[in-house]
């Protein structure tokens, strides 16, 4: 798989990156149709925010589910889904109250990036 990686200021590569693995039993692993570069891509890319190691980019994305944890009970495989920067699992009660990016088990996408393409 290839991704979007941001090494320093104004210095972004398009590189190998590992293959996606259910880790959670909530986790869905997605064939991202299209992602874009946030605002808050933008801070590290002017040096604003300091890059301290290579860092994955994009957060904002929409794509097809391909594989689903054992616990992961809201989508299935081939489901269109829409995800921002957090990922959540439905599953608490601020969830099911309808505020999804409050998650108590939420996953910052940004630190896995969703720029990418597959080679
Ligand atoms: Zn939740």
């Amino acid at each position: 798989m290839r991704g979007v990686v941001l090494h320093s200021a104004g210095d972004v590569r398009v590189e190998d990156r590992p293959e996606p693995e259910i880790i959670e039993p909530t986790d869905a692993i997605i064939r991202i149709a299209a992602s874009c570069i946030c605002g808050s891509d933008l801070w590290p890319y002017w040096g604003i925010d300091p890059v301290t190691e290579p860092t994955p980019m994009g957060h904002e994305y929409v794509g097809f589910v391909e594989q689903v944890g054992a616990a992961a009970n809201n989508v299935t495989v081939g489901d269109f889904v829409v995800g921002s920067f957090f990922a959540s699992d439905n599953s608490c009660e601020i969830c099911r109250a309808g505020y999804q990016s409050r998650c108590v088990h939420n996953v910052p996408i940004g630190s896995i990036g969703t720029l990418g393409c597959v080679s």
